[in-house]
């Protein structure tokens, strides 16, 4: 799993690529912003260089480890995110089972079909059937085989591979991309092509870190928990995600910002490990820390307190739906 070394950066040496495109806008100009190493799970010991787009302001990876996936997602990766029981977690759930309740209160019908990209064993698609009773058919698109088989046994169709190579005649009232659009190479063809498997009334639903927040800013030059690097490959802010969806042809129905809990235990426990004052290894991921739920609970009451105050914590919601094409016959000369 390491020993690999990549072409392009050695450990702390410069990115080699000349001048990398924004993955989000395409565009070209960029300032290196960052760089960081897997604090969370070592996987390797190398350093990743993070950019940021002089159009959008995204940050981005480069050179992106797309040849990487089965190194940088250990097998532990899946596991460990499916058991997740903590106070944190059942209080993130909470949450957005809130989110999910008053999106699903906004469809019609009686026969609901929703997607999850990145959806693991269906756990979050249980939680989206118990919500609402006419939700009839439910779609997984993730990257694990072990939870294939849990998820077909929770009733779910699963398609084993990466969002990028789905293809179904299904249309669905809901896509989820919960912490997902920061993982893929191309956001915006992820988005263009899910955009055209919505229902008429159909919406999709993002949850991904929001660059604009404090602890992105503390912690930039500190392994920011929000790179999770080397896995998050393009991170956003409100302004130039919602940017990025209108150029796909999807609008803002609804935008909020949530806690980054996470982030801030991931960011204080490297924080920790630098100075020597906790131990991390690659068989106990950081977030298995004795002292992550802790901190993990203290600072989404932080975050959530911020939040009611107007603050702008590091990871957010935006609900798009599809903005109506104006039919072409009606184009005046
Ligand atoms: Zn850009």
């Amino acid at each position: 799993m390491t020993g690999h070394t990549a072409g392009r950066t050695a450990p702390g040496g410069q990115a080699a690529s000349p001048a990398p495109r924004c993955p989000a806008c395409r565009g070209t100009g960029s300032e290196p912003w960052a760089r960081a190493r897997d604090v969370e799970y070592r996987t390797t010991d190398e350093e990743f260089g993070y950019h940021r787009c002089l159009r959008c302001g995204a940050l981005f990876i480069d050179p992106m480890p797309v040849d990487r996936l089965s190194e940088i997602y250990p097998a532990n990766y899946y596991a460990y995110a499916s058991e997740e029981q903590s106070f944190v977690h059942r209080v993130k759930d909470r949450l957005d089972s809130l989110r999910l309740r008053r999106t699903l209160s906004r469809l019609s019908g009686d026969d609901l079909r929703i997607l999850d990209v990145g959806g693991g064993d269906g756990r979050q698609l249980d939680v989206i059937r118990a919500l609402d009773p006419r939700v009839t058919f439910t779609q997984v698109v993730d990257l694990d085989p072990e939870a294939q088989a849990r998820a077909v046994e929770r009733g779910h169709r699963y398609f084993c591979g990466r969002v990028e190579e789905f293809s179904t005649d299904e249309r669905f009232d809901l896509i989820l991309l919960i912490n997902l659009i920061e993982h893929v190479s191309d956001p915006g063809g992820v988005l263009d092509r899910l955009r055209r498997h919505l229902t008429p009334q159909g919406s999709i639903l993002i949850k991904t870190p929001n660059t604009d927040s404090l602890d992105a800013r503390l912690f930039r030059h500190r392994n920011w928990g929000g790179y999770h690097c080397p896995r998050h490959w393009v991170l956003f802010d409100r302004h130039n995600l919602t940017g990025l969806a209108a150029e796909r042809g999807l609008a803002v129905r609804a935008f909020a910002y949530t806690q980054g809990a996470p982030f801030w235990g991931v960011s204080l426990l490297a924080a920790a490990a630098r100075r020597g004052w906790v131990r991390v290894s690659a068989e106990r991921p950081m977030t298995r820390h004795p002292l992550f739920p802790p901190l993990a609970a203290a600072f989404a009451g932080f975050d959530l307190l911020r939040t009611t105050l107007g603050g702008r914590p590091s990871q957010m919601f935006v609900e798009l739906v599809p903005v109506p094409v104006p039919d072409s016959s009606d184009a005046s000369p």
